[in-house]
């Protein structure tokens, strides 16, 4: 029989919050794994593949000390041929999503993280040292663990939607936008965050036109973003409206909106278009933990103490947008990701 193997830290998710723990812990000595996820289409579909949302984004322009350049010698020098054959060549402009994502897991690996590409689909925090249940069978103990699973893209719920999804319908541009059924179509976006215009914008590369559809009179996206999008000749803005339903058969999947008005009185419009991308926001992916750490009311892990990253078990840490409603950024989940690694290595010091 197998021995169950004992753990330091187990930190769990792949996004900046996972290796920026897994850096801190590595240099701390504490030899720490990384479950990064498993590569399934189910964790395809709900965003949760490995190096998370990060590697769904295109150029991040916003990620301290990474402005717009080319990147390209310095990523064929800090990653091995065999990751970085699996990338788009660099464009060029700056890093991208998959590029930062790619250059932290290294620096993780560079120091000793051990990587294991599977999901953890259960824990029992009841017992010392911790359980964990990987997807693919056994058990892992640990002394302590960090979450870093992340968040993921929010669907509106139409049984339209759901009829149409990996058929013009999509909660991700970057990953789809490129298929051949959406180039130099119409296309539409729902949301009006940052997520949203970015999506539009990225959008209008492949598309003839993109409409972007938001249930306010306002964007909620910041201003230069909202600035990018009410410049873009190729962008339409349709305020007050709201997806009623995807229109559409099963030989060529999508191929409209209806859309509602909030305004009263205003009777529904259709549009006829190739793809319908949503972006109205994400929900933290914490369902693998069945209620065993404190949430708030949006079901974000919380933090117990005051700018420190334990949860309401002792030994537990949670970094990164899975205990973020707020800033939700890159760069605060590596910083939140710094601290839990830290955090972990405290309190495995006082025990
Ligand atoms: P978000 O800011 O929460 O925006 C979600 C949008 O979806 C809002 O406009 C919201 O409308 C709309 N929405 C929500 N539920 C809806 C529903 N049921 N029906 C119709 N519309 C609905 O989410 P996000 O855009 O994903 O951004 C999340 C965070 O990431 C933000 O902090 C953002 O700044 C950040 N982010 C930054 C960048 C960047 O800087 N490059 C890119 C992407 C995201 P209301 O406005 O009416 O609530």
């Amino acid at each position: 029989m197998s021995e169950t193997p004992l753990e330091n830290v187990v930190i769990i998710g792949s996004g900046p919050a996972g290796w920026s723990s897994a850096i801190y812990a590595a240099r701390a000595q504490l030899n720490p794994v990384v479950y990064e996820g498993a590569i399934t289409e189910a964790n395809r579909m709900s965003g949760t593949l490995p190096l998370g949302q990060l590697a769904l984004t295109s150029e991040v322009e916003n990620f301290a000390g990474f402005p717009a350049g080319d990147l390209g010698a310095y990523l064929d020098s800090a990653l091995p041929a065999s990751r970085r054959g699996m990338m788009a060549p660099h464009g060029g402009e700056g890093v991208t999503g998959p590029e930062l994502m790619e250059l932290m897991r290294q620096q993780a690996v560079n120091f000793g993280t051990r990587v294991i590409t599977d999901d953890i689909t259960k824990v029992d925090f009841s017992q010392r040292p911790f359980r964990l249940f990987p997807s693919a069978g056994g058990e892992v103990q640990a002394k302590c663990v960090i979450v870093a699973t992340g968040a993921s893209a929010n669907w509106l719920g139409l049984e339209s939607e759901e009829r149409f999804k990996n058929r013009g319908v999509s909660a991700c541009a970057v990953c789809d936008g490129a298929l051949p059924r959406f180039r130099n179509k119409e296309l539409v976006v729902i949301g009006g965050g940052d997520s949203a215009v970015e999506e539009a914008t990225y959008l209008t590369k492949f598309a003839s036109r993109v409409h972007l559809v938001h249930r306010r009179d306002e964007l909620r996206a910041s201003k230069i973003m909202a600035q990018r999008a009410f410049d873009d000749p190729k962008l339409t803005i349709h305020f007050n409206a709201v997806l009623e339903e995807v229109l559409g058969d099963d030989a060529n999947g999508v191929t409209g909106v209806r859309l509602g008005s909030t305004e009263p009185g205003k009777e529904p419009t259709t549009l006829e278009v190739a793809g319908v991308f949503l972006a109205i926001g994400h929900t933290p992916n914490t369902g693998f933990l069945n209620g065993q750490l404190e949430t708030s009311d949006k079901g974000y892990l919380i933090w117990k103490k005051h700018f420190r990253t334990n949860t309401s078990v002792d030994g537990v840490f949670a970094a990164g947008d899975v205990a973020d409603d707020y800033y939700r950024q890159a760069i605060s989940a590596a910083g939140t990701g710094c601290m839990a690694g830290l955090d972990a290595e405290r309190y495995l010091a006082h025990q």
